[in-house]
């Protein structure tokens, strides 16, 4: 099945805003054969039908990538960050149509969609100003009679797969990197949250990309438009953020062509609070940590490890926080916590919930979905004694709270680490030594030391072990687009000096 070009562009209003609704190929907006709803958690109901791309389309896209990509790695750097810097003030002028927009099909609080436009767009200006400041080396060879420069090139073409939690984060922090190194890029989002994907890719087209170097895939067939791309070795990247079990089955399809692979995956939060901490701040950043976007988060609070001394003082806060949370749709003024994103998971919590009961756990609060056609639940937490073997290295992915007692800080760090997980932990304690102690024991990737929230344009962002692989933001981020290259350059001295 082949797509038809739209002039001008087919468009959805969502939220009075006008969203493009089709495939963004080699700079023209086209209309695929078949659509597919978008739906508002909040109320159930369609928002847009989008072009449904099939395999056909992704590859016509990586077609227009790879005839792309010669012309974009050779912008100089001042000219690629001068688009760039355009580019973001576009992205400034519109974040009201990304918030609503980012609500309208996520589901979460306005407030939280404005905060996660914000870090998007410094993510998006931390690459402008790295674009112009990429390094090499330059050094004589061991025994001389050369000289070894190492300068960097862009992968290639890349693949872009982000998932619905986080729909302009996710995008704009990979598509940042890949096009300031000199990458194409053909972009896949969720088929829950394409639309602000979607408002992302216009306003860089506008802003003046080439034809070819952003390109922009929705699909609801995800495994066969991606299985197809990843067999064509012209593709030379892949970077994911999605589950562990889909991050693995990537890397498989990644192996036979050897595609660099970049992979942001699923995590299993330990929030650790030790007997000397401040016991207030530690409950106010958990109800943060394990409640933002409806508990949605990669990131987010999974395991609450609290020491017995402090226990039955932080849990009482905590459950006294999370019941004054208001649940609601994400533009009514005072809401906390949207829905759910959609009917199966939400089901999925309501499984969640049979499971801690079925474990022996304590219901503190919740545990119940909301009544009304959006999918909505309530802000739960629960007390699980021992250590349920069917909820060990479980991300919850929920509002659903699990709080767990430890006898010690070794006993919480052994804890902590029991998981094959290893992506973002959090330690609560005022003992600074303790706390670099326990930081630097604990397995993963990002450690927050009294802070439930840590994502920034100039920290690196990423896991070990099942939660991934490389990392976004930061100094180095960039280079898991580009390649060393190394030039060997003959020096005759003498003819020199001749
Ligand atoms: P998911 O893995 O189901 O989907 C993620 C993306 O992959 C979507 O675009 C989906 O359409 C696509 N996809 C699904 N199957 C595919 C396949 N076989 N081949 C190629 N693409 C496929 O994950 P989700 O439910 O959308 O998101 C939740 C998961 O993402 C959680 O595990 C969460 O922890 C993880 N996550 C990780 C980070 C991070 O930075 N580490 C950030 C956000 C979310």
């Amino acid at each position: 099945m082949t797509t038809t070009l739209v002039s001008p562009a087919d468009t959805a209003a969502v939220h009075g805003r006008q969203v493009p609704t089709g495939l963004f190929i080699d700079g023209r907006w086209r209309r695929a054969e078949t659509t597919f709803p978008v739906l508002d958690p909040a109320t159930g109901a369609e928002i847009a039908a989008v072009s449904d791309g099939t395999v056909d389309d992704a590859l016509t896209a990586l077609d227009a990538a790879v005839a792309a990509q010669s012309a974009w790695r050779h912008v100089a750097p001042r000219d690629r960050a001068d688009l760039f810097t355009r580019a973001h003030r576009l992205l400034m002028s519109r974040a009201d149509a990304f918030a609503d927009v980012m609500t309208a099909e996520s589901g979460k609080p306005l407030a939280e969609s404005r905060a996660e436009f914000a870090l998007s767009a410094e993510f998006f200006l931390w690459y402008t100003e790295q674009i112009a400041h990429l390094h090499g080396t330059f050094a004589p060879a061991s025994h001389g009679g050369y000289r070894v420069i190492t300068t960097h090139q862009p992968v290639g073409p890349a693949l872009l797969i982000t998932p619905w939690n986080f729909p302009m984060l996710m995008i704009a922090r990979k598509a940042g990197a890949a096009l300031a190194a000199g990458c194409p890029v053909i972009v896949k989002s969720a088929k829950e949250t394409p639309l602000t994907c979607a408002l992302f890719v216009e306003t860089l087209s506008e802003a003046g990309f080439p034809d070819g170097v952003v390109n922009l895939v929705h699909t609801s067939s995800s495994a066969a438009v991606s299985a197809a791309l990843m067999a064509d070795d012209r593709l030379r990247k892949i970077s994911f953020t999605g589950s562990t079990g889909v991050g693995a089955t990537l890397l498989e399809q990644a192996a036979p062509g050897i595609i660099n692979a970049s992979m942001e995956l699923g995590g299993d939060g330990p929030f650790i609070v030790l007997d000397d901490a401040d016991v207030e701040l530690a409950a106010q950043q958990a109800i943060v940590c394990k409640f933002r976007n409806a508990g949605q988060a990669c990131v987010a609070a999974n395991r609450i490890i609290v020491h017995s001394a402090v226990a039955q003082r932080f849990t009482d806060r905590f459950v006294e926080l999370t019941e004054a949370l208001t649940v609601g749709n994400g533009f009514d003024s005072g809401v906390d916590v949207g829905p759910i994103i959609s009917a199966r998971q939400r089901d999925s919590v309501v499984e969640l919930v049979a499971t801690l009961h079925g474990a022996g756990a304590d219901l503190l609060t919740g545990g119940q979905p909301l009544p009304g056609d959006g999918y909505f639940f309530s802000p739960t937490v629960f007390r699980v004694p021992g250590r349920p073997a069917e909820l060990c290295s479980r991300e919850l992915f929920a509002p659903v709270a699990t709080i767990y007692e430890v006898g010690s800080t070794a006993e919480a760090v052994a804890f902590a680490n029991d998981t094959g997980y290893g992506l973002a932990a959090y330690v609560f304690t005022k003992d600074l030594s303790r706390a670099l102690t326990v930081g630097e024991r604990l397995d993963f990737g990002m450690v927050g030391i009294n802070r439930g929230i840590m994502a920034d344009p100039a920290a690196a962002f990423g896991g070990v072990k099942a939660s991934g692989l490389g990392r976004e933001g930061g100094h180095d981020a960039i280079y898991d687009y580009l390649e060393p290259k190394y030039l060997a350059v003959t020096v005759d001295e003498e003819e020199g000096l001749s």
